[in-house]
């Protein structure tokens, strides 16, 4: 993994760039009032409701909800990882991106754009390869792979030989040839070819580059000790973690991916697309990671794990599942398709054809469903004691979850289930349904404080207004009685505070940007983004009583601590005292 990019970084990279440019490069604004408006990119619209705000550096649509900062922008307009849109946008400004602890791993990444070039040299030189090797080819027409496929595919052919690859190069060049993965040095400090007598798949980056290769053997007389499939190892390129092969393919042959068919392996993915399904892709020999699904979510709302019948199947839907539930935000839809015993998708859309295949896509386990059918298939759900763990598991996984509307279905359908009342259930999704929940909420999380009038709540608002007006920090005093760590929000307000204090100058989209790689950060960029309907002289004044607010719960909340300790262990005497001081603060 490259270094992490330092904080300060970004905030200076959020500074120097003008989210105004950014996007009128891309989506041509206009100027109404202070705001630059235009027709959203990121929905149909006819009278734009899309706004960016130079003086808070932040971009907002009041029709789809979409908003962030000029690095949200680029990422979801160019489809970009995070790093890729701080690396596009700092190169603009002809920045060097830096990478904390900067290992010889990362330096490689960041200094060497000809790595790319001899990868795709290889490839080429793979795929004059396979004009002239019959077993090759021959193998491929038994698998019905059209020239039209395998051009496609970029498929190639590595013959045997231990010096081909090598010998397409100058000398000088096989140290670096072997970084990337495509020589091997032996102990006699010579390099030979790493992938010999195999069809060779190039693996490629969503933007078409060549990363890596998946090397799969043709003769049936192999070596036994010659593993069937071999891919690039890990390289400063090629991260098995995060490529998805057939990504760049799938999104090639369609503008618009309505969905996408995760497999297991390349074979499967290039017969679906021979068969005409050209929306599959593969995990590189693993299960799907977080990185790979956060990825396809870029690109796709739907996605359908695709996954053998056999143990091992059902197992990696296990995984699969957990993975993917964090991930469950509005919008997106997941679902489960478990093929018949001994078939993978290659060989069940070879003997049952595309229609029938398509139908079991179409039919395919929703991921609510699939979630509680997997948790009652070992419980007794007649039983009490049955219904009482089904609840304890199911809440668990609920609560990974993400606040929205999937979340509140499950909850609904685990009552349902577990026949829970309907005011038990009330509670259970009014109150943290893992006991991890209580520990989550003293790091400074805020999910569980909507109001219950669906106003929002002194904390949130206090919040959304420090990052929407920075400004207002010069109301907050000086020596600003910090809020009980516990009490939920409050870590995230002191950082708020402590930020503004530090870099006066800090917009609201540089403030949002710290929480970027937090578990919070969908929380604050709501915040940052939510409509306050305050005249602009009144804020101040707002912000003011907000504070004095937050002042009086900070004391109703250590009154009730205190409270329960007193009814629990006992206090000891300066706690008494402590006590007695806060009630009569009260009345006074
Ligand atoms: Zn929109």
């Amino acid at each position: 993994m490259a270094g992490r990019i330092p904080k300060e970084f970004i905030a200076d990279l959020l500074n120097k760039i003008d989210i105004v440019d950014v996007v009128d490069s891309r989506v041509p604004l206009k100027k109404t009032g202070s705001n630059y408006v235009a027709c959203c990119p990121f929905h149909n619209e006819k009278s734009p409701s899309f706004t960016v705000s130079p003086s808070k550096q932040f971009y907002h649509c009041f029709g789809c909800g979409s908003h962030g900062s000029a690095i949200s922008f680029v990422m979801e307009y160019d489809r970009m990882e995070y790093v890729e849109a701080i690396e596009a946008l700092a190169a603009q400004l002809g920045l060097t991106v830096p990478h904390e602890n900067t290992s010889s791993y990362s330096k490689a990444k960041t200094v060497s754009p000809d790595l790319y070039q001899y990868l795709v040299q290889a490839a080429n030189y793979y795929q004059t390869q396979l004009a002239t090797a019959t077993e090759a080819q021959n193998y491929l027409k038994k698998r019905g792979l059209s020239a039209q496929i395998i051009q496609r595919f970029g498929l190639g052919y590595a013959p045997a030989g231990w010096g081909n690859l090598a010998d397409q190069f100058a000398v000088e060049l096989h140290p670096t040839l072997e970084k990337i993965g495509l020589l091997i040095k032996n102990k006699l400090e010579r390099y030979h070819d790493r992938f010999r007598e195999r069809i060779m798949y190039p693996i490629r980056d969503q933007r078409g580059r060549v990363l890596g290769f998946g090397g799969r053997i043709t003769n049936s007389q192999a070596n036994a000790d010659q593993p069937k499939y071999l891919n690039s190892p890990e390289t400063p390129l090629f991260h098995k973690g995060s490529v998805l092969y057939g990504l760049y393919e799938a999104m090639q042959s369609t503008r618009d991916l309505k969905r996408v068919l995760v497999v297991e392996g390349y074979m499967d993915v290039i017969a679906l697309a021979q068969y005409g399904i050209p929306y599959a892709v593969a995990a590189m020999g693993t299960a799907a990671t977080r990185q790979h699904l956060e990825r396809l979510f870029r690109h796709t709302s739907a996605v359908i794990f695709c996954f053998d019948g056999d143990n091992a199947g059902k197992n990696a839907a296990k995984r699969a599942l957990e993975t993917v539930l964090p991930l469950m935000e509005e919008g997106r839809q997941v679902k489960f398709m478990f093929l018949p015993e001994s078939h993978d998708p290659d060989s069940l859309i070879r003997e049952e054809g595309l229609e029938a295949f398509q139908v079991r896509i179409d039919t395919a386990t929703g991921v609510g469903e699939y979630c509680f059918s997997l948790l009652q298939q070992d419980i007794d759900m007649s039983s009490m004691d049955g219904r009482a763990k089904f609840t304890k598991l199911a809440s668990d996984l609920i609560d990974t979850i993400p606040v929205g509307a999937f979340r509140d279905l499950m909850i609904t359908e685990l009552g349902k289930r577990a026949r829970i009342g309907q005011e038990n259930l009330a509670q259970l999704a009014k109150t943290p349904l893992s006991p991890s929940e209580g520990n989550k909420q003293a790091n400074g999380t805020i999910k569980s404080i909507r109001g219950s009038d669906g106003r929002p709540t002194p904390m949130r608002l206090a919040i959304a207004l420090l990052l929407q007006h920075p400004d207002l920090i010069q109301l907050v005093p000086h020596h600003w009685q910090t809020l009980p760590e516990a009490m939920p929000g409050s870590g995230i307000l002191h950082q708020v505070i402590n930020l503004i204090r530090e870099q006066p100058t800090h917009t609201t989209a540089a403030l949002l940007e710290w929480w970027r790689e937090h578990p919070e950060y969908n929380q604050v960029s709501k915040l940052a983004a939510m409509p306050i309907s305050i005249p602009d002289g009144g804020v101040n004044a707002e912000f003011e009583g907000v504070l004095q607010q937050l002042m009086k719960l900070a004391i109703d909340y250590k009154i009730e601590q205190l409270m329960q300790k007193a009814g629990g262990e006992g206090l000891t005497p300066s706690e008494k005292q402590q006590l007695q001081q806060l009630i009569r603060g009260m009345k006074e």
